[in-house]
């Protein structure tokens, strides 16, 4: 789950990460009240589930209460990357002197979460991971300990010479690990961590995204979930219990089994296809799940072909051919399906498609290769 800026550096507040005060606004007015209140000139910060905001012109600079109303005006509504500001933060402005990077990571080949830093922050940084990479230090955290005060310190010291600012950088490292550990992240960046021409240490800009598996246990954090700023397919889907995510193909997947869906959407690629999205139904299939996921799926204008594939376990096959029967009698299919199913209850389920006026195959392969053509405007 993505969080905004706004709701990240709430928290990391807590923890004691210097960052300059401000306020969330969902209009123009509000933008100016809160510019009014700082007394400063102020950054206008769109907050949007989306990195690189600044480049999209959703950071603005403004030196008085009335141009915060105006690019509040102008960036309330608009457009990044496909998403819609729905509020902005408008916070303190900072003097900036130096941007650096620091960031905790899940790397799932060492089993741990892992500290970048680097003293090439900013905008940037995915160009400089990608040209420039010994300006990053990949710093794994050993579970059992955290970040010790020592590894801190060499991570500090290799952002900055001056052993004030290092100490400093020390400090919001711990105090980020704590909150990264603390609301179950699965990232937790400061970009840009700042020193000010003053020489203090703040941060600039907050990202965390949280573990989903960690919401149940995290009711606080779980409450911060802002539907308006997702995917409204992804919140039809959760809703439904089904596990969904929207990619950018055109073939539509409905799969049952996380592994049988990881495996769909490989093949759909080995056949020359992009998959629109991922979608587990799940073991213990009921025809209204399979009308839920039909529903969602053929609301994306992109998918121009649906590609069932079931392997029937626990899910019987038969409640699947039910399900597509009755959601496609209540809404007619604007675009081909192709259907492969086996395992459970599988001739009754051939029956009830074929009656039905479907065909159905068992084999994959040649399921998914059908789907990929036809979503191509084969015949
Ligand atoms: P992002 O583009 O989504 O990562 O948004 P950021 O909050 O990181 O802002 C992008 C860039 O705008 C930063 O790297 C800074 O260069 C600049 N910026 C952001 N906040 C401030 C601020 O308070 N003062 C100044 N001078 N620049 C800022
Ligand atoms: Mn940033």
């Amino acid at each position: 789950m993505n969080i905004h800026e706004f709701q990240a550096k709430d928290i990391l507040r807590r923890y004691g990460v210097p960052i300059p005060p401000g306020d969330v606004a969902r209009t123009p007015d509000e933008a100016k009240a809160i510019a009014t209140r700082i007394g400063k000139a102020v950054m206008v910060k769109a907050q949007v589930h989306a990195g690189g905001r600044g480049k999209a012109g959703g950071v603005k600079f403004c030196p008085t209460p009335d141009v915060a109303k105006e690019k509040a005006t102008a960036i309330l509504g608009m457009d990044i990357k496909g998403l819609r500001v729905e509020q902005v933060l408008v916070a303190e402005a900072a003097d900036i002197g130096t941007e650096a990077y620091v960031g905790i990571i899940v790397d799932r080949a060492t089993k741990k979460a892992v500290f970048m830093v680097s003293a090439a922050g900013g905008i940037d940084i995915e160009e400089v991971a990608a040209t420039t990479p010994e300006k990053i230090k990949y710093h794994p955290v050993d579970p059992r300990y955290g970040l010790r005060p020592y590894e801190a310190l060499q991570l500090g010291f290799f952002l900055y010479k001056d052993a004030k600012q290092a100490k400093a950088a020390a400090q919001i490292m711990r105090q980020l690990w704590q909150a990264f550990l603390d609301s179950g992240c699965s990232l937790a960046e400061i970009n840009p961590l700042v020193v000010t021409p003053a020489g203090e240490v703040i941060a600039v800009d907050a990202k965390m995204v949280i573990d989903d598996n960690e919401l149940d246990r995290k009711p606080a954090i779980a409450a911060l979930r802002d539907e308006s700023s997702e995917a409204p397919s992804e919140v039809e889907a959760r809703k439904a219990n089904l596990t969904f995510i929207k990619l950018d193909g055109n073939v539509g997947c409905v799969v049952n089994g996380a592994g049988l869906a990881m495996a769909t959407m490989d093949l759909v690629k080995f056949y020359g296809g992009e998959p629109a999205n991922f979608l587990d139904i799940g073991g213990s299939s009921n025809p209204e799940k399979v009308v839920n996921a039909l529903r969602i799926i053929t609301a994306d204008p992109n998918v121009k072909c649906i590609l069932f594939n079931i392997f029937g376990g626990i899910t019987r096959t038969d409640d699947v051919a039910n399900g597509i029967v009755t959601a496609t009698k209540a809404n007619p299919l604007k675009v081909p399906i192709v259907i492969r199913l086996t395992g459970t209850n599988e001739e009754i389920a051939v029956k009830i498609l074929q009656d039905n006026g479907f065909s159905a195959s068992s084999d994959m392969d040649e399921a998914v290769q059908r789907a990929v053509e036809l979503a191509k405007g084969g015949k």
